[in-house]
């Protein structure tokens, strides 16, 4: 079966065509690094890793360029530089970090290549003077401006008149603006803001307006014309749209061929923002949930619709992981099957169709039972490498059954592992009321300890 995506530009599902199938590339807009991002910036990041995932195992691992962006400079980082007397560097190491240990909780791989936008001034400078070349740009007091009327065919993504873009607003006479949609290319530098965020340009010094960091980011390492265009649905316009205008209008070709954009998290029906005070880390969500429970709930809505965030969808990702794990432990010692099932790659091959996807990953455990059930060897092997397979695909599984019911608090682990060598050697003294001690203490922690012929090993039970 091909992969086939619905095309947000297009507004229709189309069969998935790269221009080279062994270069496929993607690019997804990254974060504006300046604090910890909320569990909905996150959502991108499982939803294009799923597609990173199934477009390599399609094409081959090496054949699929994805970059995913670091936004460090922009108005923001600035304002939190002054604020904390913190340097720009400092602030953007810190947050950039913290985004990856996060994203690698929730095991999203780590893009092919990760460009910041502060080493690529010089790619936008270039774009932005091709522009004011063919007659697209031009200077003001302010900065350097897109002048959008002289793109014909501007808002073919968001399907926006050109008299959307004029309501409401009005001509900024301090910007010099020739008319009120269009936008910065390069931002002057303002009087008292940091040398660090300022750099040389012909028009004079200053800074690069967010849009135009991915136009020449994503050309630089994957070309004028990328295959897979990805981001939340909130970057449609007018992000996405300025992207399409400045690359369109430089290059002279199709910008992006496929537009993919997630749908926003929802908090209890309201929609996530700073404004309603219903903001949630993903970094606090981790101190309560496993990366790969988060990951479960979060694809178990398809992509395009809005999810709605809650404790319950937690709770009921983190049951049928369980189940899922439980399932896998009856088969684990049963290697050397085959998988050749095809329910998780067909319904991710179908748009990204997650929720049917974890469905089948669900039957595929029941599969996993039965021939356990039946003591079917064969059947055993085989679900063992089917549950292995999908879960490759859905990033998911990735820990051994014993893993995952220890759960993944190193610190405690490495406590109960104390108590259960302790345990052990009170048995090899034959101090039975030690040993009976300690695993009473277990068990009133929930600990099971199983005694086997390699060794005791444990379980939360
Ligand atoms: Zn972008």
């Amino acid at each position: 079966m091909s992969i086939r995506l619905y095309d947000s530009l297009n507004r229709e599902k189309r069969v998935f065509e790269p221009q080279d199938p062994s270069r496929v590339t993607m690019y997804v807009c990254g974060p504006t690094v300046y604090n910890r991002a909320h569990i909905g910036n996150f959502r991108p990041v499982m939803v294009f890793d799923t597609l990173f995932r199934l477009l390599r195992s399609t094409y081959g691992e090496d054949a699929v360029v994805y970059a995913r962006n670091v936004t460090d400079i922009e108005d923001k980082i600035i304002t939190a530089s002054q604020e904390t007397g913190e340097s720009i560097e400092e602030i953007t190491t810190k947050y950039a970090k913290i985004y990856d240990e996060d994203a690698a909780a929730v095991n999203a791989l780590p893009p092919t290549i990760v460009p910041w936008a502060t080493d690529h001034v010089g790619e936008m400078l270039d774009i932005i003077e091709t522009l004011e070349r063919k007659g697209y740009a031009y200077a003001t007091d302010a900065g350097v401006f897109f002048n959008v009327p002289q793109m014909e065919d501007y808002g073919r993504l968001a399907k926006r008149k050109p008299e959307d873009n004029q309501a409401g607003a009005r001509v900024d006479v301090d910007l010099g603006k020739r008319d009120p949609s269009d936008f910065a290319l390069w931002k002057f530098a303002k009087p008292g803001e940091p040398e660090d965020a300022i750099w040389d340009s012909k028009w004079g010094r200053g800074r690069p307006g967010w849009h135009i960091e991915c136009s020449a980011m994503a050309t630089k390492h994957l070309g004028k014309t990328v295959d897979i265009h990805g981001g939340g649905v909130d970057l449609q316009f007018p992000h996405h749209e300025n992207e399409i205008a400045q690359s369109e209008c430089a290059h002279g070709q199709t910008w992006a061929n496929y537009w993919m954009h997630n749908g926003f998290l929802d908090m209890g029906g309201e929609k996530m923002s700073k404004s309603l005070g219903n903001v949630v880390l993903l970094n606090d969500l981790l101190e309560d949930w496993d990366g790969e429970v988060i990951r479960f709930a979060m694809l178990s809505g398809h992509y395009r619709a809005p999810l709605d965030w809650t404790k319950d969808l937690l709770e009921q990702a983190k049951a049928t992981l369980n189940r899922i794990y439980g399932a896998l432990r009856r088969v684990w010692d049963a290697e050397g099957g085959i998988a050749q099932d095809r329910g998780v790659r067909d319904a991710l091959s179908d748009d990204l169709n997650t929720p049917i996807a974890l469905a089948e990953l669900s039957r595929l455990a029941g599969a996993a039972n039965g021939a356990a059930d039946r003591k079917d060897m064969a059947g055993m092997a085989e679900a063992r490498a089917e549950l292995l397979a999908a879960g490759a695909l859905l990033g998911m599984l990735t820990r051994t059954p014993a893993e995952w019911e220890q759960g993944s608090d190193s610190d405690e682990n490495a406590r109960i592992d104390a108590m259960v060598a302790a345990r052990v050697q009170a048995r090899a003294d034959k101090n039975w009321a030690e040993a009976d001690r300690l695993r009473d203490e277990l068990a009133a922690e929930g600990i099971e300890i199983m005694d086997g012929a390699s060794g005791a090993t444990w379980r939360r039970v």
